[in-house]
This record gives structure tokens, C-alpha cells and sequence, in this order.
């Protein structure tokens, strides 16, 4: 066996017949947990890195054609992947590089990271994203969860995305058009293949030192160089923060096999190593209890977990 593989069940539907003209890398049994933040997770059955948005509606396709479950991996910074990995196929839009400028708007392949997106956008004047500065997200992960803060979200300033729906067609659509919640873009299941920001002109130096806040305040409150998947649980509440309830209920540093809940913030849950994602479920099961015990409020995950 080879690094990266594994020995999942063999051939199965022949996924390469069923994509035809495809332009993109199709792998077999390939090691998930290097593609997250928290490093862990199972093999995937299919890894399917498209080139082309004709590509992704040929993915789509394919899988209704086959009855294959699949699923989109972005960044991989708020997902908690099974031990034994994801039967199906596995998505990832790392190839969807392409960033476009025309004037205050900025049109942005789903795999560019949100990190190189606001670093460009600062460089040539383009202020609105500061306040997202530290989400390890990719732009498609960004708009599918409305990744944001307290003070601002992807949202804020998405003009539109380009989504391919459940049945391989592909559409643009506008923010308007869109029904974004809290940490939820609204997506129904579509795919982000390229979203378009409108921004508005700034210095750059302005827009530096608003980045440089932001990160300080961040790097202050939370294990950003630590393996997490950021927010376990949801806030139950605009003015009720679930780091908070954990806190309270003395969950601090407990610890679950390798997993165990940051000193630093209540709400992130660390794999120090060896943790898996069987570590980091029971953790979440007794945190729950425990908060559910102190304040009866029933927490519920942010985090996306796949393939239980
Ligand atoms: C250190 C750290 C700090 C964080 N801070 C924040 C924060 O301040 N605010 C915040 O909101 N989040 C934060 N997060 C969580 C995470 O970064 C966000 O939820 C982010 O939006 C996830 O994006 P991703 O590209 O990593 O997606 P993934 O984690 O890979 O996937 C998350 C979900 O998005 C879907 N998805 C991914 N790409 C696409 C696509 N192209 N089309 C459709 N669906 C897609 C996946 O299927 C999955 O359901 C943090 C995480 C970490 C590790």
C-alpha cells in the first residue's frame, strides 16, 4: 500500500466511464486528514479535482448516474472526516485559481484561499474583507458557510456566486437571489465554483492596519496555530456564546483521547496529535451534557461531520 492510499473495497462503478470527456485528476483511497485543518479523517473512495466547470456538472452527473454520495471538500477548516474515511466521492476545487479584477469587483475561483484572496484585494486598494482576515477557508467554503465574525460575514460583500445545482446546470446568481443565514449560505446543496466581491478603495496602509487589528484581537482569544476545525458548536444566540456556556460548565481542558478543549478558547477543540474523529465526537457528546446539565440549552455542532 502506498502513502496516501488505503485498502478500501475495489473497482465498484466505473466513475472514469461514467465522467467521459473529463479534464480534471480522478484518485482512488486517498488519504483525507492531510486535507483538513484538524488532520484527521479516512481515506477517500474517490478524490475528483475538476479543471473545468463543465467538469464539476460532469462530476455531478456522474454521481446521480452511479448513486454515488458526494461531497465538497473547501479548505478542509470546519470539517470532522470518520476514522474510516468517505464512501463516494470526494470533491475539491483546488484547480478554480483564477481571480478576475474590474474595477471595485473582483470575481474569484471557489478554490482560491480567503487568506491570498484579502492579501491581493489589500494590495491593490480593495478594502471589505478585513474583518474575515485568519478564516483558513477557501472563497467556496467561505460563501457555503457564510464564514464571518461577530462584526462581519462573507455576505457582507458578495455580489454573486457561480453555483452548479444537483443536476449539473450551472447559474450565477446574486446576492438578492441568495438566502444567506448565520453560518449558512444558503446553498441548498449547490456547488461554488466562483463568487464576485464588491469592494470599495482604500490605501493600502489603511487597509493594513485594519488586517493587523483584526488578526491582533484574533491571535488574541484563539488557538490559531493549533489543529481545530474552529467553532465546534454554534453560538444558540446573538447575545449567547457557546465558548462561554462551555466554559461555564468547567469543560475547559477536558479531554477526550488525543482531543481535548482549548485553554484558550472554550469553543475549539484541539487534536494535540494521535486524536481521532471518534476522540473528538465524545468530546462534543459530554460537552453538550455538561452544558445542556448547567444551562439547559441543547448546543449544536458547527462543525460539518462527515461519513458517520
Ligand atoms: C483556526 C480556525 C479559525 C476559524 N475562524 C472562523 C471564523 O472566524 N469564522 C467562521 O465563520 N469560521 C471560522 N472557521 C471555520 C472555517 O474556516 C469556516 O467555516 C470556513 O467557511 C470553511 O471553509 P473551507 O473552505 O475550509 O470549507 P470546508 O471546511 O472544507 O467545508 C465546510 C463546508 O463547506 C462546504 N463547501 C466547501 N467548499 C464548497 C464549495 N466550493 N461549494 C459548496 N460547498 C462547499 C463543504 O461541503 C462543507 O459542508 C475557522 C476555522 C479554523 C480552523
Amino acid at each position: 500500500m502506498s502513502p496516501g492510499s488505503s485498502d478500501l473495497p475495489g473497482p465498484g462503478p466505473d466513475l472514469r466511464a461514467a465522467l467521459g470527456a473529463f479534464h480534471g485528476v480522478v484518485r482512488e483511497n486517498v488519504n483525507l486528514a492531510p486535507m483538513t485543518h484538524v488532520r484527521i479523517g479516512g481515506p477517500a473512495r474517490w478524490l475528483v479535482e475538476p479543471r473545468t466547470v463543465g467538469d464539476v456538472a460532469a462530476v455531478v452527473r456522474a454521481c446521480r448516474e452511479l448513486d454515488l454520495p458526494l461531497q465538497v471538500l473547501g479548505g478542509g477548516s470546519n470539517v470532522l472526516i470518520a476514522d474510516a474515511g468517505l464512501a463516494g466521492v470526494v470533491l475539491r476545487l483546488g484547480a478554480f485559481q483564477g481571480i478576475v479584477r474590474d474595477g471595485e469587483r473582483c470575481t474569484v475561483g471557489a478554490g482560491v484561499t480567503l487568506p491570498s484572496l484579502i492579501r491581493l484585494t489589500k494590495d491593490a486598494g480593495l478594502a471589505g474583507l478585513e474583518l474575515l482576515i485568519g478564516i483558513p477557508a477557501e472563497v467556496g467554503g467561505a460563501v457555503a458557510m457564510n464564514a464571518g465574525t461577530r462584526e462581519a460575514s462573507t455576505f457582507d460583500t458578495l455580489a454573486s456566486a457561480t453555483l452548479v445545482d444537483a443536476a449539473g446546470a450551472v447559474r450565477t446568481l446574486t446576492r438578492a437571489e441568495l438566502q444567506p443565514r448565520y453560518r449558512d449560505g444558503g446553498l441548498d446543496g449547490r456547488i461554488v465554483v466562483e463568487a464576485t466581491f464588491a469592494l470599495r478603495r482604500d490605501e493600502p496602509g489603511a487597509i493594513q492596519a485594519r488586517l493587523e487589528e483584526s488578526l491582533r484581537r484574533r491571535n488574541a482569544t484563539q488557538p490559531v496555530t493549533m489543529r481545530s476545525v474552529g467553532c465546534v458548536f454554534r453560538n444558540p444566540g446573538p447575545e449567547c456564546a457557546a465558548g462561554a456556556l462551555i466554559e461555564r460548565a468547567g469543560c475547559k481542558l477536558l479531554r477526550r483521547g488525543g482531543i481535548s478543549v482549548s485553554a484558550r478558547h472554550a469553543n475549539y477543540f484541539v487534536n494535540e496529535g494521535e486524536g481521532t474523529a471518534r476522540d473528538f465526537l465524545d468530546l462534543m457528546c459530554e460537552v453538550r451534557a455538561r452544558v445542556k446539565d448547567l444551562a439547559g440549552v441543547e448546543l449544536e455542532p458547527e462543525v460539518k461531520i462527515l461519513g458517520f
